[in-house]
């Protein structure tokens, strides 16, 4: 198994119908192949819009994700008119045609199990108000809670593990074959993953964490306030359209009412952190003398996130900081990174990221 492309596996995978070891080398090959990737997508898009079919009442985004895909469909089909009568049969018509362009049979499968299963490491935990001596079942809806002295693991469907540390407590959202989701309302949890990017999410009470394809840690405190840290592979934090993207070896804060702030490396120095968490949290643009004396060759992370984050003047700073240290690729010019021109900065980026990989891993890239 697994010596060519997988892309007759992915509807089996995404139904959790592989082994834990046929899922995580399954979600290695989809992390590395660009092929089977864009596939994989097209069959998540399709398990979705199944899902959705019924009740016809799809959110406005997968529409929009899906208008894309539907290039050849003649344009009287207007798929965003959602009360037209038509709409159920534009809607067929995108599932076939997605179904079709797959090869695969999307409709008349189990759905994967509804509910999580819980291991007790240390103390009691409590699903609901039941205390768990042993293992438990945490079903959509339901609160995993641990005290000073109890600690649990979750473990995620096929796709990974979360630890639960002491004083937390978390919450089952959705467990389907296209999004695993939690809430961390207080508390630490540490996350291992093996899926495909964007499967598994985090909501906290300031930004959502989505994974990547990775390790990290994230904790909420009281105010809920949140601080991300990547062990290994990327996550995106992400408020509304603040985007920031998290690589092995940095961190990140977010702040209710803010979302996440610039990402940093944790090698960087104490005055580099302390004035970044000025610029991000206290309104502070003069924070931004500091950051740039300090910034290293790596730390264009964090510069290049704040591009877009800081005025116009300060662009011009930011952008020569970076400049000096690695110039944009070919094709991308001055005026088009300080216009924030999305093609542009994505190039840049990832020119930089060998630069903030840590022993050479893997790049991000576009979901
Ligand atoms: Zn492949």
């Amino acid at each position: 198994m697994f010596s060519r492309h997988l892309t007759k596996d992915i509807s089996a995978y995404c139904h959790g119908e592989l082994s834990s070891e046929d899922s995580k080398q399954f979600a290695e090959h989809i992390i590395a192949c660009a092929r089977c990737r864009t596939k994989f997508e097209e069959v998540k898009l399709g398990i979705k819009l199944a899902e959705q079919l019924p009740q016809l009442s799809a959110p406005d985004h997968l529409w929009h994700d899906l208008q894309p895909l539907l290039t050849n469909e003649p344009p009287q089909i207007n798929l965003r008119s959602r009360r037209h009568p038509r709409i159920q049969l534009a809607a067929a018509a995108a599932l076939l045609l997605i179904a079709s362009a797959s090869g695969l049979w999307l409709f008349n499968r189990p759905p994967s199990r509804p509910y999580w299963q819980v291991r007790r490491l240390d103390g009691t935990p409590r699903i609901g108000r039941e205390g768990i001596s042993n293992n438990g079942q945490l079903a959509i809806g339901q609160w995993l809670e641990t005290d000073g002295s109890s600690r649990a693991q979750i473990a995620v469907g096929t796709i990974g593990n979360v630890d639960i540390d002491e004083n937390t407590r978390v919450r089952l959202l959705e467990t389907r074959a296209t999004e695993h989701r939690l809430e961390l309302a207080r508390g630490k949890m540490s996350a291992r993953i093996w899926a495909p990017p964007r499967l598994f999410f985090v909501d906290t009470p300031s930004a959502v964490a989505a994974d990547l394809g990775c390790a990290y840690t994230l904790e909420v405190d009281d105010r809920g306030g949140g601080l991300l840290r990547v062990t290994s592979g990327w996550v995106a934090l992400q408020l509304k359209d603040r985007e920031s993207i998290v690589p092995a070896g940095a961190a990140c804060e977010t702040r209710p009412g803010i979302g996440p702030g610039t990402p940093y490396f944790e090698d960087s120095t104490t005055i580099f952190r302390e004035a970044l968490k000025k610029l991000n949290f206290e309104n502070d643009s003069s924070a931004l003398t500091s950051v740039l004396e300090q910034a290293r060759s790596r730390d264009t992370l964090t510069l290049w996130h704040l591009l877009a984050r800081v005025s116009e003047e300060d662009r011009v700073r930011v952008y020569e900081k970076m400049a000096a240290f690695t110039p944009p690729p070919a094709g991308v010019t001055r005026e088009g990174v300080l216009q924030l021109d999305q093609k542009a900065l994505e190039s840049w980026r990832h020119a930089l990221e060998s630069t903030w990989m840590i022993m050479g891993g893997k790049g991000v890239f576009k979901k």
